[in-house]
């Protein structure tokens, strides 16, 4: 039985990875070869949008599911005709949009920060007149990493906004005085069974994730974030991972976004929970019973950005588990990652504080 994967990046390389004990086989369908997910897979190359390959991959596979949740509409209109495509059309569709996305928190009553559509200068004005300054300018689409983001700090501000990014469609919304933030990762399976990981507490520099610790105990938020998600999960009839990113502000959640996918903040479940969220991702789009979630000791998973650390250095670490994406280095990419399990959630936090700063001194 062979499972389908819509972008062969890393989250697609590590679903396969997770999947191969169970007996499953997995198709790739992404640009061409070198990518993370061929060097463990088959894969057809070409476009996301062309028919032939599309057709081809559904003929070949009883479910498709997704690396990059940015597939075309009409990809996943015409994947969904032939074969089954897990998550729903209708998560993705949603999570391409923040705008849509915003506005489907606040319809299932998750607490989220305020937002405008915009789609004209003077839409940004009435926007910044009504949700004030500093506020946060962002493409509705194809935004990820922080990329496509304008941080509006005073009125002057406008124009430049306006001028880097007003020729896409937009949205405006409140900057977050954030004290930390965390996400959620849940999954649900074919046949409605629902299971969720511990809160992740995640750092992000220059946007992208840095750093994260789970289980992040706070069990009034857990509880929160636990209800919410099942919100979203059961409003989609959902069928696979889903990750909720929240700012925590005064002892509060905000819902940021939601990636309907495995993500990143809960890498450190390969090793760090008896099941990983790429295990039950297989497991629950082919509808089989979910694995158990439950931490083993405490994780800090670190991102290896732009450039890889000596890999014997790395590996010399004790408890640490390496993952080398094969990606040719770049600044901004996520090159691979790192989990260290300790015993504590304190001696996590040490070891992972001590390895980020010899890996930014180019001491790793
Ligand atoms: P995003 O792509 O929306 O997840 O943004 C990337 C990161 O930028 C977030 O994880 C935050 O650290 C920061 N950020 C985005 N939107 C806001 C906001 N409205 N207020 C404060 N920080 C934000």
């Amino acid at each position: 039985m062979t499972v389908g994967i819509l972008g062969a990046g890393q989250l697609g390389r590590m679903l396969a990875l997770a999947g191969y004990p169970l007996a499953r086989d997995f198709l790739f369908l992404d640009g061409g070869p070198g990518t993370p997910g061929h060097q463990v897979a088959p894969s057809l190359f070409g476009g996301f949008t062309d028919a032939k390959l599309l057709d081809e991959l559904a003929s070949r596979c009883e479910v498709v599911t997704f690396d990059w949740e940015n597939v075309p509409a009409e990809a996943l209109e015409r994947l969904a005709a032939r074969t089954r495509i897990a998550p729903p059309r209708a998560a993705l569709a949603t999570a391409q949009d923040r705008f849509a996305e915003k506005a489907l928190f606040a319809k299932l009553g998750i607490p989220t920060n305020r937002t405008q559509a915009v789609d004209s200068l003077a839409d940004l004005q009435r926007a910044v007149k009504t949700l004030r300054l500093p506020g946060v300018l962002k493409t509705r689409r194809l935004g990820y990493d922080g990329k496509g983001q304008f941080v509006l700090r005073q009125p002057a501000d406008i124009d430049l906004a306006w001028q880097t990014l007003g020729n896409a469609p937009l949205l405006y919304e409140q900057w977050v005085p954030f004290d930390y933030e965390v996400s959620m990762i849940g999954v649900r399976s074919l046949g409605g069974q629902i299971a969720m990981y511990p809160l992740n507490r995640n750092l992000h520099r220059d946007g992208i994730l840095r750093l994260t610790r789970a289980p992040w105990k706070a069990p009034q938020l857990e509880a929160a974030a636990r209800r919410h998600m099942r919100r979203v999960l059961t409003h989609f009839n959902y069928v696979g991972v889903l990750a909720i990113e929240f700012f925590v502000t005064r002892g509060r959640l905000l819902a940021n976004e939601m990636a309907p996918r495995v993500h990143n903040s809960g890498h450190w479940t390969i090793e760090g929970a008896v099941t990983s969220q790429f295990e039950n991702h297989v497991r629950g789009i082919l509808g089989l019973p979910l694995g158990d979630t439950t931490a083993r000791g405490h994780s800090a998973m670190i991102n290896l950005i732009g450039r890889m650390p000596d890999q014997a250095a790395l590996l010399k670490e004790k408890s640490l588990h390496l993952h080398d994406y094969g990606k040719s280095p770049r600044a901004g990419r996520k090159l691979g990652h790192c989990t260290i399990v300790e015993t504590t959630a304190a001696r996590a936090l040490q070891r992972a504080t001590t390895l980020i700063r010899r890996i930014d001194s180019g001491k790793l």
